[in-house]
């Protein structure tokens, strides 16, 4: 692929934080950028220089993205991948609508991480597909107690439910109206990693070293990003294993892919979660502690730009804000102590632009960055204890 230089447009299927640090990314680099979602006041409509304010799926909104950007890349896994193909008949989309429609679906995600095992080393988690009441009657008793997933539509750990017992389990799927679900064994997590690598159209890959991930009712709340966050061995394993499972569906663009570990016979073991096609919380801190972000990586991927090798400069933890801190005891909102919270070294703050606070709902995060690691996790202890943070132990 010829190189899309800047001074192009470059397009983006979804407005939200991510979209919108994607267009940061592309306009640094001296990028147009149009962003496509039916939301006015989305976080990256708002600073773009085009919104396409249609759904998804209009035939002439898509139309109207096609004729303004030169490529065209996505921010959410549930665009519709047959809107991804539409695209490319016209432009070049990275990812491909074939890799987004893969980590849409948690049957076909976990088929192809199966399929990858040999080749990664990492296998996923033992499951059950349920697509009808003979396969929930078939569910082996030793996948339980588990956690039933919807095949479509879920993050943040909504579309989950933790079930012990096998009438739990007609019940859970009952509540998700018997849509399609997979039914994962619960297990003993030791701790959560993911890996984000950026794979070019001729197959050039970059790879950002593993981070570990704390989850707090099922939504990411703390990733630790620093040399010694997890066991060297085990980083280069998850590594290693996500450039396999990009490479084998001929992924291009930024990909990250969520591990649980777990303790095995033989020492820690990786086990591979679920992937995302696109930036991931997770990688936030590589726009304060890296040379080269992951946002920057989208664009040169989907560009066709040589990928640089991101390098750290500074130990970092990141710390999600949701709309729960926009709200006092009683229930009041209220706006959180930015002027203190800013007086702390160390600390970048970033706000996607909502307007509306809700519980559960990411406003933002902190990326926490320093000299040495002390510094940042005594500089993070303090906005954890003033805005009241969950998940850093
Ligand atoms: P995301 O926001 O990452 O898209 P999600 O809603 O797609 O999340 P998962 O990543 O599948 O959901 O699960 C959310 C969290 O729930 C995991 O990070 C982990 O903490 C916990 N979890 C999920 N599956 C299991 C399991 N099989 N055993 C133990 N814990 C699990
Ligand atoms: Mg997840």
């Amino acid at each position: 692929m010829k190189p899309i230089l800047p001074g192009a447009t470059l397009g983006v299927m979804g407005g939200g934080q991510l979209g919108r640090m994607f267009v940061h990314a592309a306009q640094r680099l001296g990028y147009f950028t149009a962003v496509l979602d039916p939301d006015p006041h989305s976080p990256a409509g708002s600073v773009s220089h085009h919104h396409v304010r249609t759904d998804y799926t209009d035939p002439q909104g898509l139309a109207r993205l096609a004729e303004l950007s030169a490529a065209i890349t996505t921010e959410f896994e549930n665009v519709p991948a047959p809107a991804l193909a539409q695209l490319a008949l016209s432009r070049p989309v990275a990812p491909g609508a074939a890799c987004v429609a893969i980590a849409q679906d948690r049957i076909e995600e976990k088929a192809h991480f199966h399929a990858c095992a040999d080749r990664s080393g990492v296998d996923c988690a033992p499951h059950a597909v349920i697509r009808n009441p003979a396969e929930l009657l078939a569910v082996a008793d030793d996948l339980l107690p588990g956690i039933l997933k919807t095949a479509r539509l879920g993050y943040d750990g909504k579309g989950q439910v933790r079930i012990k017992t096998r009438s739990e389990l007609a019940a859970a799927w009952e509540a998700v109206r018997q849509v399609p679900c997979v039914l994962e064994k619960m297990l003993p997590l030791v701790a959560e990693c993911s890996v984000l690598v950026a794979r070019g159209h001729n197959g050039q890959v970059v790879s950002y070293p593993p981070q570990r991930n704390v989850h707090v009712d099922g939504i990411l709340a703390v990733t630790h990003a620093y040399a010694a966050c997890l066991p060297a061995e085990l980083a280069e394993r998850a590594e290693q294993a996500t450039r396999a499972i990009a490479e084998q569906i001929g992924y291009v663009g930024l990909l990250c892919v969520e591990f649980f570990v777990v303790q095995g016979q033989q020492g820690l073991e990786l086990v591979v979660n679920e992937m995302a096609p696109r930036p991931h919380n997770s990688g936030h801190h590589t726009i304060d502690a890296f040379d080269h972000s992951q946002f920057d990586l989208q664009v040169h991927a989907m560009a066709g730009l040589p990928l640089p090798t991101p390098r750290q400069h500074s130990p970092a933890l990141m710390l999600n804000l949701l709309g729960d801190i926009w709200f006092d005891a009683q229930g009041r909102e209220r706006s959180p102590d930015w002027a203190q919270l800013l007086a702390i070294p160390g600390i970048h703050l970033h706000l996607y632009g909502k307007t509306e606070a809700r519980h559960g709902r990411k406003m933002g995060h902190l990326t926490i960055t320093g000299p040495e690691l002390a510094a940042v996790q005594a500089s993070a202890r303090r906005c954890a204890d003033l805005l009241g943070l969950p998940g850093l132990s």
